[in-house]
C-alpha cells in the first residue's frame, strides 16, 4: 500500500511506547521500577467509577451532540469559571476524547498551508508530530536551561514572523516541570497580543502545582481570551487516562469551526466517560489531595537524586516530572535510558525524544518504596560507569 508520506514520516510516540514496555516487563515478574510513566499510579477514585457505571445502568450508551454532554459542557465552564476565571459558557466549550484529540483539532483548525506553529523546546512529543498531520510548519524555539527552560517574551518576539499563525504553551510543562508566575504570562501575552497570533494553552497539569504556587491560565488575563484556546482534561488531575476525556475552551467561532472536525471524525467523546467526567468535577476535595501527595513525591525524588555525582535534577514547580541532567555521565539519553532498564530495571524518558539531548526525564508517579528504590539503582548504575 502506498502511504501518504506525511503519515510515513511521523515517529513513534516514545513516552506510551517505553511506558508499555515497562509494563510488558512487569507483568513478566520482573521487578522494574517505572520512573517512565505520564500517568498517576493510583486508580481511578471509586466515586468516579461508580457514576460510570450508573450511566450505564440508566442507558446513558448514545450518542451526545458532538461538542459534548450538555450538562458536562456547563460543568467545565463552570470550574473554567470559577475556579480558572476565565469567562465562559457552555456554547464555548468542547469535549473531546482526551486532551491530546483537542489539541490535534485545534491545529487542524488553526493551521493552513505553510502557516508557522511555535512550540518550545524541550516540547511534549506529540506536539510536532500533530503539526506534520496539518498543513503548517513546526518551528521551535529552544529554551534557555539558565532560566529553567522558561520562555520569555523576547525570545518569544524574536521567533514570530508574518507566517507564524499560533504558540503551543505548555505548563506547568511536560517535560521540564516548569511553570509561570501571573507576571510571566502577562509579559508573554502581550507579545501574542502585539503579533494577533493565536496560543494553544495547554493546561493539563494545572492541578499539579507545588511550593504554594497558584496556577493562572492565560485566558484570563486581559482580552487574552480572543487569542487564547484553553485545553484542560481529566486524565492527570483524576487518574482517568483510559477514559479518554479531556476539553477546549475557546471563542464561539472557533468552536463553531472545530466542531464540525468532531462530528465527522469521532462524532463525539464516550458518553460513558463523559458522565464519569461530571462525577470527577462535582468532588472538590480530590485536587487538594493530589498535589500534596505527589509534592512529598517530588521531594523525596529530589533529594535522593541531587545526592548523586553526575545527575543534576531540575526541581520541578509542577507536574510529576523531574527534567535531569545526565551530561556529566558522558552518555546521550538514549543509551542511557536503555542501559538503565537493561542493567537495573529503571525505566525513564531519554528527552531525545522532546527535542534535546543530554537530558532524561524522570517520572515520580509511583509509591515511596519505588522511588527510594529506584535512586539507589540508578546511583549504582552511575558509580558503574
Ligand atoms: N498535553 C500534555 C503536555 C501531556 O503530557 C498529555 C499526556 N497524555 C496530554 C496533553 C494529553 O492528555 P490526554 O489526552 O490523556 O488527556
Ligand atoms: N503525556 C504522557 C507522557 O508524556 C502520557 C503519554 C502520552 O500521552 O504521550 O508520558
Amino acid at each position: 500500500m502506498l502511504i501518504n508520506p506525511q503519515v510515513s514520516s511521523l515517529t513513534k510516540s516514545a513516552t506510551l511506547k517505553i511506558t508499555s514496555l515497562t509494563k510488558q516487563i512487569k507483568k513478566q515478574g520482573k521487578d522494574v521500577v517505572n520512573f517512565a510513566a505520564g500517568e498517576p499510579d493510583f486508580d481511578t477514585p471509586d466515586f468516579i467509577k461508580n457514576a460510570a457505571k450508573e450511566a450505564i445502568d440508566r442507558g446513558f450508551t448514545k450518542y451526545t451532540p458532538s461538542s459534548g454532554d450538555n450538562d458536562l459542557k456547563k460543568a467545565i465552564a463552570g470550574k473554567l469559571k470559577k475556579q480558572n476565571n476565565i469567562p465562559v459558557e457552555s456554547e464555548n466549550i468542547i469535549v473531546t476524547a482526551g486532551a491530546k484529540y483537542a489539541i490535534f483539532i485545534s491545529l487542524l483548525a488553526l493551521a493552513s498551508w505553510e502557516d508557522e506553529i511555535l512550540i518550545p523546546l524541550p516540547y511534549w512529543v506529540s506536539y510536532p508530530e500533530m503539526v506534520k498531520l496539518t498543513s503548517g510548519k513546526a518551528k521551535f524555539i529552544e529554551l534557555p536551561e539558565e532560566n529553567n527552560f522558561k520562555l520569555t517574551p523576547e525570545l518569544l518576539q524574536k521567533s514570530i514572523t508574518a507566517k507564524t499563525k499560533a504558540l503551543i504553551f505548555n505548563y506547568p510543562s511536560n517535560p521540564t516541570g516548569t511553570t509561570y508566575s501571573k507576571k510571566e504570562l502577562l509579559a508573554i501575552s502581550e507579545v501574542i497580543k502585539d503579533a494577533k497570533i493565536s496560543v494553544i494553552s495547554d493546561e493539563i497539569y494545572e492541578a499539579l502545582v507545588y511550593d504554594k504556587k497558584k496556577h493562572t491560565s492565560l485566558a484570563c488575563l486581559n482580552s487574552m481570551q480572543d487569542y487564547t484556546i484553553t485545553v484542560g482534561g481529566f486524565s492527570k488531575s483524576f487518574s482517568m487516562t483510559g477514559w479518554r476525556v479531556g476539553y477546549l475552551a475557546a471563542n464561539n467561532n472557533f468552536i463553531k469551526e472545530v466542531s464540525k472536525i468532531v462530528g465527522h471524525t469521532t462524532s463525539c467523546p464516550c458518553s460513558i466517560s463523559q458522565a464519569a467526567a461530571m462525577a470527577a468535577l462535582g468532588e472538590k476535595e480530590w485536587q487538594g489531595q493530589i498535589s500534596a501527595r505527589f509534592e512529598k513525591r517530588r521531594n523525596l525524588l529530589f533529594k535522593g537524586l541531587d545526592k548523586i555525582s553526575k545527575i543534576r535534577p531540575l526541581k520541578p514547580d509542577g507536574t510529576f516530572y523531574m527534567f535531569s541532567d545526565i551530561r556529566e555521565t558522558g552518555l546521550n539519553s538514549f543509551d542511557f535510558c536503555s542501559r538503565l532498564l537493561e542493567e537495573e530495571l529503571v525505566s525513564c524518558i531519554p528527552a531525545s525524544s522532546f527535542g534535546k539531548e543530554g537530558f532524561i526525564r524522570i517520572s515520580f508517579s509511583a509509591s515511596s518504596e519505588q522511588i527510594k528504590k529506584g535512586i539507589d539503582r540508578i546511583d549504582k548504575f552511575v558509580k558503574q560507569l
